[in-house]
């Protein structure tokens, strides 16, 4: 079993009775290796991101203090192969592990995404795409140089794709443009809601590279790890968001920024293949929010209990009302668990329709049901469960923020879903 080394007070940490984890490892199929992780996660999550979440919450600051307790644990690099001396975990093992952070941390498990992201689509994922030897033997000798600075250095990767326009939905090319130049590019463009502005080390900037007199196309997106103290980068305007402020997702202005060619995070080419034939790097957005709908069941049932440290300990559960909500909160985490955990464990390069319709809608689930899960606690408990000192209410915010993340936003889900199912590719009415 891996140990915590995160906190001042380490005692502490052991000591505390973890709640359980969400998904249970004899249920659920998990081995050794992935309780180790995912024990870890929950553990820092619980022990020591828990208490910090308030202060992050209302100030809309950065938990940076939890960024340097990931890197001392490891899991800053919890998609890194073991040989680059990562802890190696696959998808499925990385998804469980973020809902457990999501589940003390909205922000934190979000932003921890951005920067995992990196790792885990140059990594797992590029290894499942195909690429000629001499490309492949480059990406491995780049991403080495990036695995390097997370595990070495503590380094933190953001992931700003969104632009306002359409491109962060998958319609068109990305406006952000990198011009080929000597020795790298010269990226020009402006990024949105990009989390961890301002903090993060490197901005994964997705992007389209275009040559003098051509024309932008999806097919020539890159992926390049910017630093963030280049030459010709800003980050610009406020934040002061519903929920998830932690994040500062604040907006970032290149401007001919110079990038060199060890900057790419996948080869030319590869970003675009990955969209087509691995869409479930998409989903990765959502184990925040099952965490979110679990911290909501969670403390419902401690308060009615009259178990919630710092409120009256009045019980409630005898009465039949607050008993059939519980029951409708149980079973919506239960319908939202399910779907979600077959859908992380088919994540695969060219997965049927049928799991792509199934990813669609283990998304759709997560975003929704978090914060209808947490609807319906914020009423089942009533109004003082709602006071800012209790993190209620901070779950409810953050939980709304879920149906609105691209590309997979909910509305988006419903239309993919609806369209896939009842047209084939290159079908029409015409
Ligand atoms: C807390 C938070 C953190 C974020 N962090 C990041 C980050 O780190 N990196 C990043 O890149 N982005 C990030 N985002 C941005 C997020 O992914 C979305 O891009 C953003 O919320 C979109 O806002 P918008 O108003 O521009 O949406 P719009 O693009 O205007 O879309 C509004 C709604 O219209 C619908 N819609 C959009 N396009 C279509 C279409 N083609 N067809 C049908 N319906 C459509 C969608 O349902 C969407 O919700 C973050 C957002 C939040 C709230």
């Amino acid at each position: 079993m891996m140990t915590v080394q995160a906190s001042k007070n380490e005692t502490k940490i052991d000591e505390i009775d973890l709640d359980a984890p969400i998904f249970d490892s004899q249920a659920f199929r998990l081995n050794d290796e992935q309780v180790a992780i995912i024990t870890t996660a929950r553990r820092l999550g619980q022990n020591v991101f828990a208490d910090r979440a308030a202060v992050y919450d209302r100030d809309a600051t950065f938990p940076t203090e939890n960024y340097r307790d990931l890197h001392r644990s490891g899991l800053l690099g919890i998609a890194i192969p073991r040989k680059h001396g990562g802890l190696g975990a696959d998808y499925q093992t990385y998804a469980i592990a973020a809902a457990e952070i999501g589940r003390y941390c909205g922000a934190t498990a979000l932003t921890w995404n951005m920067h995992v992201c990196s790792t885990l689509w140059s990594g797992p994922l590029a290894d499942d795409l195909e690429m000629d030897a001499a490309t492949r033997a480059e990406h491995e000798r780049r991403r080495a140089i990036h695995y390097k600075r997370i595990v070495e250095d503590g380094s933190i990767y953001s992931q700003p794709f969104s632009e306002g326009g359409a491109a962060a939905a998958g319609g068109v090319a990305f406006g952000t443009e990198a011009k080929p130049v000597k020795g790298g590019w010269l990226v020009t463009g402006k990024k949105i809601f990009a989390s961890l502005s301002g903090h993060a080390d490197y901005y994964g900037v997705l992007c389209t590279e275009v040559a003098e007199g051509e024309k932008a196309s999806r097919r020539n997106t890159l992926y390049l790890a910017i630093p963030a103290k280049t030459d010709g980068v800003f980050v610009v305007g406020d934040w002061d968001p519903l929920g998830m402020r932690g994040t500062v997702s604040r907006t970032l202005l290149f401007k001919d920024a110079f990038v060199p060619e060890d900057a790419a995070l996948m080869p030319r080419g590869v970003y675009f293949q990955a969209a087509m034939r691995w869409p479930h790097m998409f989903l990765t957005l959502s184990p925040t929010y099952v965490g979110l709908a679990q911290a909501a069941y969670d403390f419902t049932v401690r308060y009615l209990r009259g178990e919630v440290p710092g409120t009256p300990p009045v019980k409630r559960r005898m009465y039949p009302t607050k008993q059939i909500a519980v029951a409708q909160m149980q079973i919506k985490l239960e319908q939202v668990k399910a779907i979600w955990f077959q859908a992380i464990t088919e994540a695969r390069a060219n997965p049927t329709k049928e799991q792509v319709l199934r990813a669609y809608a283990a998304q759709y689930s997560a975003m929704e049901g978090a914060n209808e899960v947490a609807t319906l606690a914020i009423r089942t408990c009533g109004g003082q469960a709602m006071l800012k000192s209790l993190p209620l209410e901070r779950i409810y915010r953050d939980s709304r923020c879920g149906s609105l993340m691209l590309p997979w936003t909910a509305e988006l889900c419903l239309d993919r879903i609806g369209r896939e199912a009842l047209y084939e590719t290159g079908e029409s009415d015409e």
